[in-house]
């Protein structure tokens, strides 16, 4: 990205996953700005799908939608391998994904998310992009805590001060539901974007793409399955 004057508040940069509201927030993005990079963070995750898949995506965007592939930049993928030495959970390790004390899933990595946003700050500052955005949504599930609103409007003011630098945080799909994402999905890329996304992005926990459900691919099973194929149905079915 360029330095020049005002060229900040025109570039964003999005954390993407290559899950589907990290897709959808992208389109989001391409929609609204100028010049759009990603940034993904390899932290030992068990199952690699989930980094294969968003460079499927990127590229699947890059050919089916030209007008967005100008503005796409470069993709970067950080190695944060400190995660898997502080975390003990289902993410990181073979085991069961089970709903613990407090109601927190063993799949929680305490402070991921904030983690992720200090590291996406920088990058942003390094890269000239003023703009965050990131799928963090509060309507279908708020068990992790660095998921939440007040969170993320903090972090925005944490992030805007250490950095001495206007930093805006966008979570486009704070409050609203799956059903929701799909339908912004919709508006955003019709059929092309809903397709590719459906094909592409990757949400199932255990890693599993071999089966080919009506809502993408997964187990069906694990609670990642569940949300998307249930937001998938009361989509349709609207
Ligand atoms: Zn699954």
């Amino acid at each position: 990205m360029t330095e020049t004057p005002g060229a900040a508040e025109s570039a964003a940069l999005v954390l993407f996953s290559g899950g589907q509201d990290s897709a959808t927030c992208l389109a989001w993005a391409l929609d609204r700005y100028e010049r759009v990079e990603t940034v993904g963070f390899d932290y030992g995750q068990r199952h690699r799908v989930e980094l294969d898949c968003r460079t499927r995506l990127i590229e699947a965007l890059r050919a089916g939608f030209p007008d967005w592939g100008g503005r796409l930049g470069a993709d970067h993928v950080l190695d944060v391998p400190v995660l898997g030495q502080i975390s003990d959970t289902a993410l990181t390790r073979e085991a069961e994904i089970v709903v613990g004390e407090g109601g927190l899933p063993s799949t929680f990595v305490p402070g991921r998310n904030l983690l992720f946003f200090a590291l996406a700050g920088a990058l942003a500052w390094r890269r000239g992009a003023r703009h965050l955005v990131a799928g963090m949504c509060e309507t279908d599930y708020s068990g992790y805590p660095d998921c939440r609103d007040d969170t993320v409007k903090a972090m925005q003011v944490a992030l805007t001060l250490g950095l001495d630098r206007r930093v805006s945080i966008h979570t486009p799909l704070m409050w609203i539901d799956k059903a929701g994402t799909w339908a912004m999905a919709d508006a955003l890329g019709g059929d092309a974007l809903v397709g590719l996304i459906l094909e592409d992005s990757h949400s199932c926990y255990l890693g599993d793409r071999g089966v080919r459900h009506d809502w993408g691919y997964g187990c069906g099973t694990c609670p990642a399955c569940e949300l998307r194929r249930a937001g998938w149905e009361r989509w349709r079915a609207a």
